[in-house]
């Protein structure tokens, strides 16, 4: 674990994220924010660890600006901006949720409380579970509900979901936090009207590589050594590849590599009754002074 990549990659992160709270996103379209908030991540030398997410509404997660989406936030939004910074494959991701209807701050500040009552119980040997709990009892004593089928997930370089989930409910069994490892952790809280559940919507613009096996499509394989040079592993989106590639070509062969199995495309995630979901996130790595925050 190289410990010091970690705590950049959070610095940079913190400072975006920190930014993007202050400024106000109404009226901007979300093609210009995702590509406002990746360009403060690479002025500040980070590398984006997947395209920024800005999910509106009762959109939990997963949806990115489209090449030239002409999408435009709106006053009453609830928006969700979710990013992530990568130095050497060392992952921070940290989210923040903004909106000008006074009506939906305390989705957004029991999210942040759920949050922070969760960092604050964070050692080795903690139970998954037992952190499940607190999410879940914070927000319920607000009135509201967890989204109970997203969690938070351990990382490891160049992987964001490293195989371990952080529940934002209660659950039997688990595992503990170990030490040295790092974690993000992110509350989703919905109105007292919603299912408590996300299901997938049909647009999906997030996209990673699967595997690296050739598809016998001279282009289409040209395409996948691109994303392969250029991201990794990591999620990418189509608006990254069309700096380079022609966007209607871009789309063809992307759309080859998916039916090939060669990258996998991620649908935005909706709450089942379209109700407004607001999220917080930090990265977090247990240690035998406790814990360090590295998006605080
Ligand atoms: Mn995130
Ligand atoms: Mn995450």
């Amino acid at each position: 674990m190289q410990l010091e990549d970690y705590i950049k990659a959070g610095k940079i992160a913190t400072e975006v994220r920190e930014l993007v709270r202050k400024r106000n996103c109404v009226g901007k379209t979300i093609y210009e924010i995702c590509e406002d908030v990746e360009n403060e991540i690479k002025k500040r030398g980070g590398k984006c660890a997947f395209p920024v997410n800005v999910s509106v509404n009762e959109i939990a997660a997963h949806y990115t600006a489209e090449p030239n989406d002409p999408i435009i936030i709106l006053d009453s939004d609830l928006v969700k901006i979710d990013l992530g910074v990568q130095i050497n494959g060392y992952i921070a991701d940290t989210a923040v949720t903004i909106c000008n209807d006074g009506q939906l701050n305390g989705l957004i500040q029991t999210a942040e409380e759920a949050l922070s009552n969760a960092m604050s119980m964070i050692k080795i040997g903690v139970k998954a579970s037992d952190v499940g709990r607190i999410i879940e009892k914070t927000i319920k004593q607000h009135g509201f509900k967890p989204i109970a089928n997203l969690s938070g997930h351990s990382l490891e370089q160049y992987t964001i979901h490293a195989g371990r989930s952080i529940p934002n409910i209660w659950s039997i069994g688990g595992f503990t936090l170990a030490e040295n490892t790092a974690y993000a952790c992110e509350p989703f809280v919905t109105t007292e009207k919603a299912g408590g559940f996300v299901r997938n919507g049909k647009i999906k613009n997030i996209f990673a590589l699967n595997s690296r096996k050739k598809t016998k499509n001279d282009e289409a394989d040209k395409l996948l050594e691109y994303i392969w040079e250029k991201f990794n592993m990591l999620p990418f989106a189509l608006r990254w590849i069309t700096k380079d590639w022609e966007e209607k070509k871009a789309r063809e062969l992307l759309e080859q590599l998916i039916n090939k199995k060669s990258v996998q495309a991620y649908p935005i995630l909706v709450e089942i009754n379209e109700q407004p979901v607001a999220q917080a996130e930090h990265t977090f790595i247990p240690n035998e002074l406790g814990v360090t925050v590295t998006t605080l």
